[in-house]
């Protein structure tokens, strides 16, 4: 999800206390030999994605790293209990609440391969830049919080070690690989929520891992082309999923996920028509509302969100041509 630290602080002032999702959630089994590290979203603290776990040949392949050092500890703790050792990391995308566990995981056991995109590379110049440079504006001014300046001080320490993240294999296109001697099939989708988003199906369990291609209570916009992710959904539809672990949330079913591609599309053809950007918002928190539930502050947590995406990345200067092809 979000890097950018001024951005962020926009979004997370909006989402409020009931930004759920503690850190001490328990691993939860999605089929033999396939484990979720659910992800954290705590408030006034900077998310950590959905971790997924796979046995395979040669140990695990772990997907995705979360941010913080108690996502990975959580990690180390479900290899730690199935003494078996870290293989392989997959990345879905670069975005820090995905990618930070890798450097101490690495650290912990150089063997470990990197598979993802090299799409980080991009983002070190670009938008990790940016991000570190308000992060270092943001301490300079003095007048945040002991929690808020750990987060931007976390992150700031991740993108100084930025070149230690790049992939060990490189993804350059959509296919099956052998990771960890477990067969996945890759999938690179360009120009979605990143500049190279890679999701995973697995055709032993009919699981699919999409990172923050599918993300409640809204679709975080901040460095996506939306087209190029609309894309991608039908890419995910086309495959014979059962099971979708999405970036951020709990795990969906087939019918859930065909809400939100349908939500998702609604939004951009509503952003891209002469409607207000509030109700873009509605018509969005209306259409997920069978994913949410009826909580009351999570549909106003979707409304706000989505409206400030709508007005600031989809129609704001930049736009979503921005992070667009050509
Ligand atoms: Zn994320």
């Amino acid at each position: 999800m979000r890097v950018a630290m001024a951005g962020m602080a926009a979004v997370l002032a909006l989402l409020g206390p009931a930004a759920s999702a503690q850190r001490d959630a328990a691993p939860v089994a999605l089929a033999d030999g396939v484990t979720l590290v659910p992800g954290s979203f705590e408030p006034g603290r900077q998310p950590d994605g959905n971790s997924i776990i796979f046995d395979a040949p040669a140990g695990l392949i772990v997907v995705d790293t979360g941010r913080h050092a108690w996502h990975r500890d959580r990690i180390s703790a479900v290899a730690k209990a199935r003494t078996r050792p870290i293989a392989a990391i997959v990345n879905t995308h670069w975005h820090l609440d995905h990618v930070s566990g890798n450097l101490a995981l690495k650290a912990a056991d150089p063997s470990v391969k990197v598979y993802a995109t090299r799409a980080i590379d991009g983002a070190l110049a670009g938008f990790l830049a940016d991000g570190a440079r308000s992060g270092r504006d943001m301490l300079a001014g003095g007048k945040l919080d002991p929690t808020t300046i750990e987060e931007i001080e976390t992150d700031l320490a991740t993108i100084a070690s930025g070149k230690r993240l790049r992939p060990d294999v490189a993804v350059e296109r959509s296919g099956a690989m052998a990771v960890a001697g477990r067969r996945l099939d890759l999938h690179v989708a360009a120009h979605a929520a990143t500049e190279a988003d890679l999701w995973i199906y697995d055709p032993a369990t009919r699981i699919a891992v999409v990172g923050d291609l599918v993300t409640l209570p809204a679709p975080f916009l901040d460095t996506a082309c939306a087209e190029g992710w609309r894309e991608a959904l039908a890419a995910v539809a086309a495959t014979p999923f059962t099971t979708l672990v999405p970036g951020h949330g709990a795990p969906m079913t087939r019918a859930d996920f065909l809400v939100y591609r349908r939500a998702f599309a609604a939004l951009v053809d509503c952003a891209a028509s002469a409607a207000a950007a509030p109700a873009c918002a509605e018509g969005w928190a209306a259409s997920i509302a069978p994913l949410i539930g009826d909580d009351s502050r999570a549909r106003q947590r979707a409304t706000s969100m989505t409206a400030y995406y709508v007005a600031k990345l989809l129609r704001g200067d930049g736009g979503k041509r921005k992070y667009c092809p050509g």
